[in-house]
């Protein structure tokens, strides 16, 4: 199927960006731009075309969900992209952040654990002419060395603890934004790798679903 354009969302779009997400503080204006650009309805199912610029998320099948655009925005610009950067994300999801962080930076890749989801993100990013994003179908609390060190990584799935693996593939100066804490509840921690180690800053609550892996949740 191709990309369908029958309704113009544009207009929804900015006043997302205007109301949840410039509103509530975030400014830098590379990240205002790219969430301006991408079409956030394409990467959900037909029916929920119409709440894709609702203020809240959104499932995507397979009990996992794409992320409140205001969340994806945050962790974003607290990765500090200026355009020439190696990112890591972890849970691919809808593709939808990927193809966000794509318009920042020189190559994002992205890891998901569940197939069905890589293959229909693939599909829609393709569609989208989005060709600087590969995606690897396994478990991300490993990180993906080969490619490492990344100088941004970003986890869109809620962690236990800390994965040292991905404090590990951070470049010198690199960036990590994870949510942490419990099923329920978290608080997004970002990483900034320096000469003594690693500087840790609380950025406040969240709510995601778990990261399952290895350094993560047990899967059910
Ligand atoms: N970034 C996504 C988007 O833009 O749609 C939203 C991600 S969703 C909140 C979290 C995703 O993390 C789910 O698709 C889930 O399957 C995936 N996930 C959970 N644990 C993972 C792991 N260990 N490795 C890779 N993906 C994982």
């Amino acid at each position: 199927m191709a990309v369908s354009h029958k309704v113009d969302y544009s207009k929804t779009r900015q006043r997302m960006v205007d109301e949840q997400i410039a509103s509530r503080g975030v400014t830098d204006i590379r990240v205002l731009n790219a969430m301006n650009k991408v079409p956030r309805h394409l990467f959900v199912e037909e029916a929920l075309h119409g709440q894709a610029y609702n203020d809240y998320p959104l499932p995507i099948g397979e009990k996992q969900t794409i992320s409140q655009p205001y969340m994806v925005a945050l962790m974003t610009e607290a990765l500090e992209l200026k355009g020439d950067e190696r990112v890591l994300e972890i849970g691919t999801g809808s593709g939808y952040q990927a193809a966000i962080l794509a318009e920042l930076a020189e190559w994002v890749y992205s890891i998901e654990r569940i197939r069905s989801l890589a293959n229909k993100a693939r599909k829609i990013l393709f569609e989208l002419h989005c060709y600087n994003i590969e995606i690897r179908v396994s478990d991300g609390t490993h990180g993906w060395k080969e490619n490492a060190p990344f100088q941004a990584i970003t986890v869109t799935a809620g962690a236990p603890e800390i994965p040292q693996t991905l404090l590990d593939q951070l470049a010198m100066g690199g960036r990590l934004v994870v949510p942490v804490g419990n099923a329920f509840s978290q608080t997004l921690v970002r990483f900034i790798r320096t000469k003594g180690g690693f500087k840790r800053e609380n950025m406040g609550g969240c709510h995601f679903v778990k990261l399952i892996g290895k350094y993560g949740w047990q899967e059910e």
